[in-house]
């Protein structure tokens, strides 16, 4: 079958790993746009220009950054200029409630459309969360699409299976598709083993057994985590949901 891009590799590469194939494939992504950010992207003006508009990353990649360990130097730049950056919007926030002539100051960078940069709380969204929706997409397109290649098949039948959220977006997505019934169908075989795992986990607990906890039991607890909740950090928390 033709059309397979790198995405789709990368993601069969993902079916190896414990867990949402599709989860894995973006915490691998975030880990290497982090790295080509830190280590390329330092001077680029258009990277720098996107970190100012969303105060740096998102809570998640800010973090990421300490585990993927990139140059310290290219950190140390980019924060630098941010925190210059922030420390002069807060400032400006905080002229803004001060006298008439402030307030001269606010509406002329107002109407020159700097308004939205001028409340330090309002930023854009986090350049590495940008690019990993468009890859997510992708990634779940390519699930549809290739669901009964032989190859995708093989590799699927390895992975975890996908989490409910990413496999509610494939049937959202994939509604009028052959694919879907036939990625459902697997996904729900691959919970069911879950479940299974699980059952004999709690069995096998009980003080008159004498059988030996099997690994996929030991970790079925986990793997019903990442169904439910998808891969650690993707769908964040609801503690600022409205
Ligand atoms: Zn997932
Ligand atoms: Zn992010």
């Amino acid at each position: 079958m033709t059309g397979k891009s790198i995405g789709y590799f990368r993601l069969v590469e993902a079916c190896d790993g414990p867990g949402c194939p599709v989860c894995a494939y973006l915490d691998a992504d975030s880990r290497r746009q982090l790295t080509t950010l830190f280590e390329e992207h330092v001077t680029d003006v258009a990277t720098r220009r996107k970190l100012r508009a969303s105060n740096g990353l998102c809570n998640w990649h800010t973090w990421m950054a300490l585990e993927v360990r990139p140059a310290v130097t290219g950190v140390a730049i980019v924060y630098e200029d941010l925190l210059r950056v922030c420390h002069e919007r807060v400032r400006a926030a905080g002229d803004r409630r001060q006298g008439r002539l402030a307030r001269l100051r606010s509406w002329v960078r107002d109407t020159v459309g700097r308004a939205r940069r001028a409340n330090p709380a309002q930023r854009d969204r986090c350049a590495v969360c940008v690019q990993l929706r468009t890859a997510e997409a992708h990634c779940l397109e390519a699930v549809l699409r290739f669901a009964d290649d032989s190859e995708f098949e093989r590799a699927y039948r390895r992975s975890g299976g996908l989490c409910l959220p990413h496999l509610l977006d494939v049937a959202a997505r994939g509604a009028a598709t052959p694919g879907v019934e036939t990625i459902v169908r697997r996904t729900l075989a691959t919970w069911q083993a879950v479940r299974g795992d699980l059952g004999r986990f709690v069995a096998k607990h009980e003080y008159r057994n004498t059988e030996p906890i099997g690994e996929d039991e030991a970790r079925a607890y986990q793997r019903a985590f990442e169904i439910l909740a998808g891969g650690r950090n993707i769908f964040g928390n609801d503690l600022r949901e409205e």
